[in-house]
């Protein structure tokens, strides 16, 4: 996800949220004057802006008299989120460690291991985020609004326990037997996809921009206008250098209508990812940037994943120039990853959905639900591992999602799902996935998910048939493909 749509996402899902603010050990009282009068004791997320540490970034969004209100959100480059618990109405993070600027990404980090070393119960302190709201239409009323119907959902959680769980199964039980490891796979060996490493894309960065060229002049005209411009224009930052902001994002320049990537090469399979992925944001913002109102240049973020994530697979026509020795191994790795992670994260998004149903819950129960829910999501795991963390269930409360941006994973599992369906596609006619491709990008934010997908001819995620078809074909690609080599 593109640091724009995380804005996006925070925006969206947590405008309700009366933020905290924190930065070195100087905490500002809520920002809302509403929370103050009402003693608000709810479970808080704090935003530090490690862009500018003599800032505390003003709140994402501030609700009075029932209304979302903006506030101007800083240009901040960075967000870390600290989750915070109250104790005797004094404000304290969950961790005591407060990262300095320069370990943003250990953030999340040093606030799991800590609860695992000391043994702190984060559920007990989540028990407020999901206990603010009582029930799940409460949620609508409290401001956490999920975009999709919750009927839609549970019929796309089925498909996915019917139809993608016994594929994804397939694939790691090949995963077990190809490391040497028992299956169901402990956390650790489920992690571990090749024993001889991640597909590597082959030559310098500049080869890979040029691996880029190549693929978007072969895709389309559409495709070679906006790549070139990319590169003439230098509208992609993509060279680590000494002192670099990390990460990897795109982003626009409404006044030039232009796109704009930022990024870390560092010879991963991220790299291709820079170029197929996030130039897939990029080439959608391209092709809607002339269009008025702005705000309808981009849809809503599924819907954006969709242009990103499609792109990927579109990006295997020219895997060997990317891959060169390694590109079988990498569509391999890629189709896989995106079957497994579905079922992970409609987990993630159930889970939730149990959680504001049932808010009274102890951690203990949370636990269960979790444990539970993974074996009907991911069979493939072992429940009984040596780690209690793992298996005792407690680890949901790794996903920093579930605090961060609520209902919002399932985002993620329905863009994928369509990327899949473009992907099945592809493999049939690659001509006509495109005609596909186009007629869904062209129509930006001009309409609603679903809405786009109908306009393109193509199926929704919430329907069954969507599923079905793209899991019959996976099944028949995976039996067909030929691992020997790959070890
Ligand atoms: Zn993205």
């Amino acid at each position: 996800m593109g640091f724009r749509s995380h804005l996006l996402s925070i925006y969206r899902y947590n405008c309700f949220e009366i933020y905290l603010l924190f930065y070195h050990g100087r905490t500002v009282p809520p920002c809302s004057e509403q929370c103050r009068k009402q003693n608000c004791n709810s479970f808080h997320i704090g935003f530090l802006s490690l862009n500018n540490p003599d800032r505390v970034d003003h709140c994402a969004g501030d609700r009075v008299n029932g209304e979302d209100r903006p506030c101007a959100f800083p240009a901040v480059e960075m967000i870390v989120c600290i989750p915070f618990m109250i104790i005797n109405g004094h404000i304290r993070p969950v961790s005591p460690e407060v990262p300095d600027r320069n370990q943003q990404s250990v953030a999340h980090v040093v606030f799991f291991i800590d609860a695992l070393q000391r043994k702190c119960d984060i559920g007990n302190i989540v028990s407020n985020r999901f206990g603010g709201v009582r029930g799940i239409g409460d949620l609508h009323l409290a401001g956490i609004t999920h975009h999709v119907l919750k009927e839609d959902v549970e019929q796309f959680r089925l498909a996915v326990q019917k139809y993608l769980v016994p594929v994804a199964d397939s694939i790691m039980r090949e995963q077990a037997k190809r490391i040497g490891k028992p299956y169901p796979l402990s956390f650790a060996d489920s992690s571990l996809e090749f024993r001889s490493g991640n597909p590597r894309p082959v030559g310098t960065a500049q080869d890979i921009l040029e691996q880029g060229k190549k693929f978007y002049d072969a895709l389309s005209p559409e495709t070679s206008e906006f790549f070139r411009t990319m590169l003439n224009e230098e509208l992609m930052d993509v060279l680590s250098t000494e002192g670099k902001q990390g990460g990897g994002y795109c982003n626009s320049l409404p006044m030039y209508e232009r796109p704009f990537i930022f990024a870390n090469f560092n010879g991963t399979k991220g790299d291709v990812e820079v170029v197929t992925h996030e130039a897939g944001h990029a080439f959608a913002y391209w092709i809607n940037r002339k269009r008025v109102p702005m705000a309808y240049q981009d849809p809503s973020e599924e819907a954006c994943e969709v242009h990103s994530m499609s792109m990927e697979f579109f990006g295997w026509k020219n895997a060997e120039g990317f891959f060169g020795p390694d590109a079988n191994k990498f569509k391999y790795s890629h189709l896989s990853a995106a079957l497994t992670f579905i079922p992970y994260g409609t987990m993630v998004d159930h889970f939730q959905h149990i959680m504001y149903e049932k808010p009274d819950l102890t951690p203990q129960e949370r636990h269960a639900e979790w444990k539970r829910l993974m074996g009907v999501y991911t069979p493939w795991l072992r429940l009984d591992g040596e780690i209690p963390f793992y298996s005792d269930g407690e680890h949901w409360q790794r996903q920093s999602h579930i605090y961060e941006c609520p209902l919002y994973y399932i985002d993620y599992c329905l863009a994928q799902t369509v990327s899949l369906e473009f992907w099945a596609m592809i493999q049939k006619d690659p001509e006509n996935a495109w005609k596909h491709y186009m007629a869904y990008t062209v129509q930006g934010g001009s309409r609603t998910f679903v809405e786009l997908l109908k306009h393109a001819d193509l199926k929704t995620p919430f329907d069954e048939e969507c599923l079905k078809t793209v899991c019959e074909a996976a099944k028949t690609w995976l039996e067909h493909f030929d691992l020997t080599g790959i070890a």
